[in-house]
């Protein structure tokens, strides 16, 4: 399983957001785009991006608004794409929590550099917060966290984004049970509407279909009735 990153463009001029659009979906990116803030913040709680391409002057809600919100509960990197230049916008978007800022109008080869760049950043402080091994072992299942593959007895299983979200966040925190709402909150944002219930369960039903020989009697996801879910600890890797 390699999985495209998913980037989310919030811009409300349509050449720069198609211009953007293509470049990105040329170099092998998922792209998702808004043209409003409102539907920009749904769809970063629906769509959970790798990374937010944010203008900061949109019809509705202002840039740094919804800098502060995603801010409020992710650290998803954003990249501010303003035709505001003046110092003191940058530092005002820097300081609500965007992670790069690029100025129109901009060449494809900077806008893909910053974009790599954001990326390795926010994949390195991920991994210097969070001391889990890069890998989750437990009997037939590995799951390896770099390379996003999934493989039970050697042979890889296919899951679909979320689904992966929420097993790689199992596994990350494998022993501990992990509340229904932390892992919505995690997965979808604060804004996830109470649907995300059933989303969840849904969600963690095809999970075990695809990783249990039966699902009733499960070997590696437990379900603490009416708290969340637990994964199975981690073996480790052996050096
Ligand atoms: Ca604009």
């Amino acid at each position: 399983m390699n999985l495209k990153p998913t980037i989310i463009i919030i811009e409300d001029e349509k050449t720069i957001c198609n211009f953007i659009e293509t470049t990105l979906t040329a170099h092998d990116y998922k792209v998702v785009t808004a043209g409003s803030g409102q539907e920009g913040l749904s769809l970063i709680t629906s769509c959970f991006p790798d990374l937010i391409l944010l203008d900061l002057g949109l019809p509705d809600i202002d840039g740094l608004e919804i800098i502060r919100q995603v801010r409020e509960w992710s650290m998803i990197p954003i990249i501010v794409i303003s035709a505001r230049s003046r110092e003191q916008e940058k530092v005002l978007a820097l300081d609500s929590g965007c992670d790069d800022y690029i100025t129109k109008p901009f060449g494809t080869s900077e806008l893909l550099a910053r974009i790599r760049t954001a990326l390795r950043h926010h994949q390195q402080a991920g991994g210097a917060l969070n001391k889990s091994e890069p890998v989750y072992v437990f009997e037939d299942l590995t799951i390896d966290f770099t390379r996003r593959l999934v493989l039970l007895k050697g042979k890889e299983i296919h899951l679909t984004q979320i689904e992966y979200k929420l097993v790689s966040l199992l596994a990350k925190n494998s022993g501990r049970v992990l509340t229904y709402d932390y892992i919505i909150n995690h997965i979808w944002g604060p804004y996830a509407d109470n649907n995300n219930n059933q989303i969840l369960r849904v969600n963690m039903a095809h999970i075990r279909r695809k990783l249990e020989t039966n699902p009733a009697e499960p070997r590696y996801i437990f379900t603490e009735i009416g708290v969340g879910y637990r994964m199975r600890e981690s073996q480790g890797i052996s050096e």
